[in-house]
């Protein structure tokens, strides 16, 4: 299959997604001739003057502000395809050299240019004296963004955070390079994943022990690397006037709209109604495999013993399938949906020299969107492609903003409803992958698979507020507060002869490292998924309708009122939290086992 990366010019995939006449898909003009068409957004050279020229430019009136948002909009979304097309190239074609060179040397060469000279933009807007001119209702959101990258930004620490950056490439690399030797031969960490669905016990157990093995080799490099980064970022916050990183931590991260006793609260909530709920799920899997207790290796079996589902062979089978069923959810959505055929923007199917994972990525100045993933076969594989084709949706129907930073920049609290809401409302619709027993056992996993990462997002973020609000600790008490969590949030799994794998379970969790404190924003938009599943099945045209009309807002309106506009409500107090995940109970009791 084509991909997005591999076209060389800015414009091939406009042509075949304008020509597609739809009524639900928002037509658009760019936003500004500012910007040659042909422009390279991946050399500096040819950016630069542009944005020199607007750094400089002189403004008059408000109307002046207004064209130099479009402009700059216009700029910022040829520079960001650019990255995009690099990083969707390397990731498509990993043993490409040049490809994986091209990319980093936009993130060496072009990106720290990019946020010198975007910090410049930044104050000159926000300094403006027709900032406070602007149509609030339009710009309120853009200037509070803008104004608090102003607050933050200190020169001094595009060094540390370039620092900061290597050393979380150096935990992607300890990572990637672990392989064990099991089953007689060379295995990846991902690759032995799947000993764990095998009904043979003593398989999973060994199989358990030698990747447990293989990471506690590298735990205390790992540590280290981590009392690095936990150093540099208390520096950087300290640099940027805060006395703690968390705070600082917030405000980058664009949390306006809930603090950190929210977070507290979402603790509470997931300690009071969801634990319990996967400790009694916990609970039945003992009983159904006649054990005395689960053990870490016993926790992703079938419980009655079968085969692992295999729901498509191949990833045009995949899109054909999912069509039929975005179909038969909502014509809109199907029409969303088959656009991403005719648009030249999928990477499916698993192969040699792909990065792993999958993900969904805009093209801004073309304003498609790309979904790469690693499809296997498998049931996470559908439930990967309408939680990725919900992100596209978002990005389709926001299309027709003139504002890169409104078609991109949305809350992830909010994008992750956009795709986490359709892998729900897909339910009723699996009949297009499954017979109706193995649908309701792939409804199964997925919702049980809800309440235990609902638990282990709690763990993870209640995890970070510690480290980054104890200053000063040690090793040992890092390792003690873990544990602790782990005792509070976990799911019910006899870890006995095991504490030493236990106290560093936290080392495989990717955001600890790379994306401080972002975490919690999944837990969020499960909340609010689930919520817009209830109205879908209450109403569905109404539910979708509303969802279609929040995900068009795109990031134009604060966080609360992406949620309001969606029909939802932004809380997650413990109340909450309960009233909600009682509509996955009553699904998980109508449910066989
Ligand atoms: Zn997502």
């Amino acid at each position: 299959m084509s991909t997005a990366a591999s076209s060389s010019g800015p414009s091939s995939a406009t042509a075949t997604i304008s020509s597609v006449a739809t009524s639900i898909i928002p037509p658009f003009q760019p936003a500004s001739d500012f910007v040659p068409a042909e422009l390279n957004g991946a050399d500096w050279e040819a950016l630069r003057p542009l944005y020199t020229a607007l750094v400089e430019r002189e403004l008059h009136c408000r109307n002046c502000l207004q064209r130099l948002l479009l402009d700059r909009s216009e700029l910022d979304a040829a520079a960001s395809e650019a990255f995009a097309i690099l990083y969707t190239g390397m990731t498509c074609h990993t043993d490409d050299a040049a490809k994986s060179k091209s990319y980093s040397d936009f993130v060496e060469r072009v990106q720290p240019e990019l946020k010198r000279i975007g910090f410049e933009l930044d104050k000159k807007i926000v300094n403006s004296v027709f900032a406070k001119e602007l149509d609030k209702g339009r710009y309120a959101v853009l200037l509070r963004d803008l104004a608090a990258g102003v607050e933050l930004f200190r020169p001094e620490n595009i060094e540390l955070q370039t620092q900061e950056s290597k050393l979380e490439q150096e935990y992607q690399t300890l990572i990637g390079a672990m392989s064990v030797e099991f089953d007689g031969k060379v295995q990846t960490l991902p690759q032995m994943g799947r000993y764990q669905e095998l009904t043979d016990r003593a398989m999973r157990e060994s199989a358990w022990r030698a990747v447990a093995k293989r990471r506690l080799q590298d735990a205390e490099a790992i540590e280290a690397l981590f009392d690095k980064l936990v150093t540099l970022r208390q520096q950087i916050a300290r640099n940027a006037g805060f006395a703690s990183y968390r705070d600082y931590a917030f405000k980058a991260r664009r949390r306006f709209d809930y603090t950190v006793a929210d977070c507290s609260a979402f603790a509470e909530g997931v300690l009071a109604a969801i634990v319990p709920a996967t400790r009694r799920l916990t609970g039945e899997r003992v009983k159904a495999l006649g054990l005395e207790a689960a053990r870490p290796w016993d926790m992703a079996v079938d419980v009655r013993g079968r085969p692992p589902l295999r729901p498509f062979s191949g990833g045009d089978e995949l899109f054909e399938r999912s069509q039929r069923l975005f179909n038969r959810m909502d014509p809109g959505l199907g029409e969303l949906f088959a656009v991403l055929k005719d648009g030249s923007s999928l990477d499916l199917d698993s192969r040699a020299g792909k990065a792993p994972g999958g993900y969904q990525m805009n093209m801004d100045r073309k304003r498609v969107p790309f979904i790469f993933m690693n499809a296997a076969g498998l049931q996470r594989d559908v439930e990967t492609m309408v939680h990725e084709a919900g992100h596209a949706f978002h990005a389709l129907l926001a299309r027709a903003d003139p504002l890169v930073s409104y078609r991109a920049d949305i809350p992830i609290e909010f994008c992750e409803v956009a795709s986490m809401s359709m892998e729900l409302t897909s339910h009723p619709f699996l009949d297009e992958f499954y017979s109706s027993a193995d649908a309701a056992r792939a409804k199964r996993v997925h919702l049980e698979g809800i309440a235990s990462i609902l638990c282990w997002i709690a763990t993870i973020d209640q995890f970070q507020h510690w480290i980054y609000t104890n200053i000063g600790h040690t090793r040992q008490q890092r390792r003690g507060a873990w544990v602790d969590l782990m005792k509070r949030f976990g799911g019910g799994a006899d870890w006995t002869g095991v504490e030493q794998e236990l106290g560093s379970l936290w080392h495989r969790q990717a955001h600890l490292f790379t994306s401080p404190f972002y975490y919690i924003e999944y837990g969020i938009a499960q909340l609010g998924a689930i919520q817009l599943y209830g109205s879908y099945k209450a109403n569905p045209k109404a539910a979708l309708d509303a969802y279609k009309s929040a995900l068009s807002l795109g990031g134009s309106k604060p966080l609360p009122e992406l949620f309001a506009a969606a029909g939802l409500r932004f809380d997650f107090s413990p109340e909450r939290i309960t009233s909600t995940w009682a509509a996955i109970e009553a699904d998980l009791a109508a449910l066989p086992a």
